[in-house]
């Protein structure tokens, strides 16, 4: 049982959970890193491994959303996301997996070859992919899918928010606080100083900064901020962090109330670059350093610009004690027989994406 579930029968009789992940993930060493810098405690928190289909940091929080989608009877879930979503891949795979049918409402990114190969990704998990130009218009398809769906099925469609950063997306990463403090305990490795994670729809962030806490860990958490300040702010990850502590504590009282503080946690600002998706200098190097000294793939959207921000901390002599960089990104391979599905099969629109 899942260490969250395990501390809290309250919990566990009011929330609904479907085992998706492969959990624990590991906590290793940046042997290559250490090396580099010259330094013995940097370490790295696997989460890249936390499914065996697809990782990343959506399986932890699908593991409770969709348990509340078929707890409800829903048939059908939709979600929305930019064209090469990683969130909307994993809720196309798992949802699969549990036999719920995905709608994934998408918008239109800057192409690459991770955008194309993702969409195949869908495409072969079997979703229904929409998708506009704009994101107006993203928001008027959305509203009369839901419509035509509620008409169809009799029923209204379960809706994913985007990134799956409901409160129960964010409750898979305040267990995974939990996972780690019992990692700490193990004697594993002692308790990091800090540690880095990106803050996109800020459910992995929300849920990792209450689960240290309710946890009694003490380190301090530095989210790094990859979208517009529209997207993520103080005021907005506060709401999503509280709303989640009252959940959790409303279903068992011994799950404290947590005032979280500026030594607890903070956003990091500086790394964003010129929006969300464009890569950065720093991203980029990070990116190369990593994949030369210790074999690990970074992103350019997410994990590269936490992985700067981790890299200018680590390399600063005056931050004594350990560090870990939590990885968000998937590393595991696509289905083969999806990178070979001829794009023609997919809907016209997205083809572009392709040439
Ligand atoms: C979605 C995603 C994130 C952002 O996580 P949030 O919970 O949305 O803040 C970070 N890294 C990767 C690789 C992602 O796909």
């Amino acid at each position: 049982m899942i260490p969250l579930l395990k501390q809290f029968p309250g919990i566990a009789g009011s929330l609904s959970y479907i085992s998706l992940a492969d959990l624990p993930t590991p906590v290793q060493h940046l042997k290559g890193l250490e090396r580099e810098l010259n330094r013995r405690d940097v370490f790295i928190k696997r989460d890249d491994l936390s499914g065996a289909l697809y990782g990343g940091n959506k399986i932890r929080k699908l593991e409770f959303v969709l348990a509340k989608a078929i707890s409800e009877g829903a048939v059908r879930v939709i979600t929305s996301g930019a064209a090469g979503s990683n969130h909307c891949l994993a809720v196309a795979m798992y949802a699969a997996q549990c036999g719920l049918k995905a709608d994934l409402m998408l918008f239109a990114q800057e192409k690459s070859k991770a955008v194309a190969e993702n969409l195949l990704a869908d495409y072969y998990c079997g979703a229904t992919i929409h998708h506009d130009k704009t994101y107006e218009e993203h928001l008027g398809s959305t509203r009369s899918i839901i419509e035509y769906y509620t008409e169809k099925d009799g029923r209204a469609p379960f809706i994913i928010p985007p990134g799956g950063s409901s409160v129960e997306g964010v409750v898979g990463y305040v267990n995974a606080a939990f996972e780690l403090r019992d990692q700490i305990s193990s004697g594993e490795f002692s308790c990091p100083e800090r540690i880095f994670v990106a803050l996109g729809t800020m459910g992995t962030a929300a849920g990792l900064a209450l689960g240290i806490k309710a946890a009694g860990l003490p380190c301090s958490l530095a989210a790094v901020r990859v979208v517009p300040s529209y997207v993520a702010d103080r005021k907005k990850f506060f709401t999503l962090l509280d709303d989640t502590n009252r959940l959790l504590h409303d279903a068992d009282s011994s799950f404290p109330i947590c005032q979280i503080d500026e030594s607890d946690f903070f956003i990091e600002d500086g790394y964003l670059g010129a929006g969300y998706g464009i890569v950065t200098k720093e991203a980029q190097k990070g990116i190369e350093l990593m994949s030369r000294v210790d074999s690990i793939k970074l992103d350019g959207v997410y994990t590269g610009k936490v992985f700067a921000a981790f890299l200018d901390s680590v390399s600063d002599e005056r931050n004594g004690g350990s560090s870990l960089f939590w990885n968000t990104k998937n590393s595991r391979a696509l289905p083969q027989e999806a990178m070979k599905i001829d794009y023609h099969r997919l809907p016209g629109e997205l083809h572009g994406y392709f040439q």
